[in-house]
């Protein structure tokens, strides 16, 4: 008899709401859930494939353990029991001879385990994401928005597209990437909002933008300060939120680089005490702000945004201070249309097209993405470049139509969960003294090439043990020629892998997990759209083959054997019900049975129930140090950047950065755009995908092509001075003269139904392109956009 089973794709970040039609135990229909609130029953590609993925042949089913050499293809079949034990054993024994830092835990992106994954590192004693993509994926916006707003959000997640007036969709392709966004910004072009797209590569939701940018990979700041500069030269900015609510109208102290306090005007004020001070145009004189207080030091200060003011300082002597919205303003003046075209190839008059809509159709949500913010040398720059951009544009802060304060990062991050704060100590990752940013303060993750690098050192520390939990690492890090030699170093002593498949890190591992699909498990996870917020009760639909587990019971079962008052639950279930009581007023007895009956519940203050304007009303505040949105960030300089407020800098491998590197290679190359079918290195082996896109391709400006007379569909190497990777070539219109663009996906894997290969690990993986030196000062982001390649036709 069939039943409908209503459930949730982890397939990518979206977690579209699914109904499995189920019958005699076998998937016989995919449906998308109309009601799921989030993505109101559309679905893509990639869920229908659930039944093709539950009965793949090439599953695995049971713990495995190596027999032969690393890599040698030899295994035994052990019980769960045998590999939980044998890996609880060696982190106890790597603790014990090395320290806790010495074991590494690695996540992939987006499969609803960060929280467990946080406690389990807590557990070992190193609270934190031990080694996860992170540093090129969502937290450097995290980290920006953090600096900035004192609040973690991601700007692309965290807006109401639908009642925006125009949406710009910058560095990304939500119809692909984001479905739920690319749907809720086609519907406010529908209702007659603008949509304005900034890529270097023309797809999808760009047919239906009112203006195209096409931009150079890696120049994204440049464009934003324009913008910025014309919505000050113009005064388009929101004078009331700039003044009220960030520290624009703070006086700047002209001889050290950093803001004005009151003990530089009065020498008996103290110094540890941190007060700003502003001009007060009520009073014709400073006046003082107290962060602690939230207050001026008197009533009715009215500070000027703009200007220059006469102080006069403690020694006695007159100094002339800009605010920090003039210093900033005086910044941006450089960057004319004509300047800024010049950097980024966009035509000039395209600029001020783009400008004269944006400032002709407010709130307008600038939602930008991976590309534009968090892939290159310039990432945090550039994400503050956008953001303050955005606060220029007078958004709707806390209101319908604008941005959103989203509750889930509180939640992902809380105590409660992660347990951090019942971990004394300070602790140290990989990577510390270059990228402090990353490693300290945001993600408390190792950075990534500092952990190949100290397996093959044991400098700073050794790292002894890497435990994988869906992350393939010669798929998904920069470099992966030197992953590959790290991991078969003897002095790691035990890989494990737990995925769906025998990947090409798994094949190098001592302990092979088998995982489970998520139609077969009920985990799951808050979704980071903030209107609505919900989180969604999953139900197993199918039982997994074999032996196949899910990622909370592995870390589960590890945190239990090593320290088990943290880890009481005996099923997921219960770890979810646990997280419900946690954190949405879910009752002290409420069932699992009544969760899944509710099947998506909000968290406090969501939904109906939900406060607008909470900064207002004193619900949160900006935990910055001033307690305001700080347009001019002294944090910035103390992470190792150049200024205190956004600046552009030239991608460091670039025509302009590297004029010999250009000669030799002389395409700037974009790496990483999303393909319909795939989800990062996923799904090449899965029929209904791969038919979508057979072939590694690159894609590249027809002109260009002419010129090296290469033709649509002929096998080319695309090389950089780091490797080179095999790819059709796709010459079309769609990308910029002069740049190349090569889509995610690594083609690991052979598909057996449509007989098309598997590239070698190393074969079509864009990985190899790029630099594993971050570049990026604060947070070690990796150029994946904007370094240099060159693509010639292939011999073999
Ligand atoms: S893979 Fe497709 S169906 Fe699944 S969550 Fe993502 S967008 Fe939704």
């Amino acid at each position: 008899m069939k039943k409908k089973v209503r459930t949730m794709c982890h397939d990518c970040h979206t977690k579209c709401g699914v109904v499995l039609v189920v019958e005699d135990g076998e998937i016989v229909g995919v449906e998308g859930d109309p009601n799921h609130p989030i993505s109101e029953g559309m679905l893509c590609t990639k869920a229908y494939s659930a039944k093709e993925i539950h009965e793949h042949s090439d599953r695995l089913k049971y713990p495995l353990r190596r027999t032969g050499e690393r890599g040698e293809g030899k295994w035994e079949r052990i019980t769960w029991d045998e590999a939980l034990d044998a890996i609880a054993e060696k982190m106890r024994q790597i603790i014990e001879d090395c320290g806790p830092e010495s074991v590494v835990t690695a996540q992939g992106t987006g499969r609803a385990c960060n929280a467990w994954h946080y406690r389990l590192q807590s557990s070992i004693g190193v609270p934190g994401f031990s080694l996860a993509p992170t540093h090129v994926c969502l937290l450097p916006n995290l980290a920006q928005t953090h600096v900035t707003w004192g609040r973690m959000f991601h700007p692309h997640e965290a807006c109401d597209y639908r009642r925006a007036k125009c949406n710009v969709s910058w560095g990304s392709n939500p119809i692909r990437s984001r479905q739920h966004s690319g749907l809720r910004m086609l519907d406010s072009k529908r209702d007659g909002g603008k949509l304005i797209v900034v890529d270097p590569v023309f797809r999808d939701i760009a047919s239906k933008a009112d203006v195209f940018l096409q931009i150079r990979p890696g120049t994204d700041s440049a464009l934003a300060l324009c913008l910025s500069n014309l919505v000050i030269q113009n005064k388009e900015y929101g004078e009331e939120l700039l003044t009220e609510w960030t520290n624009a109208p703070f006086l700047v102290n002209p001889d050290e680089d950093r803001l004005l306090r009151d003990f530089d005007l009065d020498a008996s004020a103290d110094e540890a005490a941190d007060h700003y001070v502003v001009w007060d145009t009520a009073s014709n004189d400073v006046a003082v702000w107290r962060p602690e207080t939230k207050s001026y030091d008197r009533e009715n200060v009215r500070p000027a945004l703009e200007g220059s003011f006469a102080v006069t300082m403690a020694d006695g002597s007159q100094r002339t201070c800009r605010t920090a919205f003039q210093e900033y303003a005086d910044y941006l003046r450089e960057f004319t249309p004509e300047f800024t075209a010049k950097i980024t190839w966009i035509p000039e008059e395209r600029i001020r097209e783009a400008y004269d809509i944006i400032v002709s159709n407010k709130p307008c949500i600038l939602s930008p993405y991976l590309g534009a913010c968090m892939m290159s040398s310039n990432a945090l720059q550039s994400g503050r470049a956008i953001t303050i951009l955005q606060i220029l544009l007078d958004p709707p802060v806390d209101l319908p139509g604008g941005i959103f304060f989203n509750p889930i990062w509180d939640v992902t991050f809380d105590p409660k969960i992660t347990m951090a704060d019942q971990v004394p100590g300070n602790h140290l990752r990989l990577g510390y003294d270059k990228y402090p940013m990353y490693t300290q303060v945001y993600a408390s993750s190792n950075w990534p090439a500092s952990v190949w690098e100290a397996i093959e050192t044991e400098k700073p520390w050794p790292v002894k043990g890497i435990f994988c939990v869906a992350t393939d690492l010669l798929g998904c890090y920069e470099d992966p020629q030197r992953i590959r030699e790290a991991l078969l170093n003897d002095n790691l002593e035990m890989l494990t892998v737990m995925d769906y498949w025998m990947t090409p890190t798994a094949q190098l591992a001592d302990i092979v997990l088998p995982a489970a699909h998520w139609s077969e498990r009920d985990m799951g996870d808050e979704e980071v759209i903030p209107d609505p917020c919900i989180v969604t009760i999953p139900q197993i639909a199918v039982d997994p083959p074999g032996e196949a587990k899910d990622d909370w019971f592995f870390w589960r079962e590890v945190g239990k054997r090593l320290k088990p008052e943290w880890w009481p639950w005996d099923s997921t279930e219960e770890m979810y019900l646990e997280r419900l009581k946690w954190f949405y007023d879910w009752p002290e007895d409420g069932t699992w049975e009544e969760a899944v009956e509710r099947a998506y519940i909000q968290p406090k203050n969501a939904g109906e129930s939900r406060i607008y304007e909470q900064h207002k009303k004193g619900l949160i505040e900006f935990k910055t140090a001033s307690k305001k949105i700080e347009i001019y960030s002294e944090a910035m300089p103390v992470y190792g950047y150049n200024a205190p407020y956004p600046t552009y800098a030239e991608p460091e491998e670039g025509p302009v950065s590297t004029p010999e590197v250009y000669q030799e290679y002389p395409f700037v190359l974009t790496t990483g755009c999303r393909d319909y079918p795939f989800y990062h290195s996923a799904w090449t082996n899965i029929a209904r995908q791969r038919v979508l896109e057979p072939w590694p391709y690159v894609e590249m400006n027809d002109l260009d092509a002419r010129e090296l007379q290469i033709s649509e569909g002929e096998w080319v190497y695309v090389e950089s001075p780091r490797g080179r990777m095999k790819a059709k070539a796709r010459p079309s219109k769609a990308v910029l003269k002069g740049v190349l663009s090569l889509p995610r996906q690594n083609y690991k894997d052979e598909c057996k139904e449509l007989n098309l290969p598997g590239f070698d690990w190393d074969q079509a993986n864009p990985n190899v392109l790029i630099p594993a030196d971050g570049s990026d000062p604060g947070f070690g982001c990796t150029p994946m956009r904007g370094t240099l390649a060159r693509v010639v036709k292939a011999t073999v």
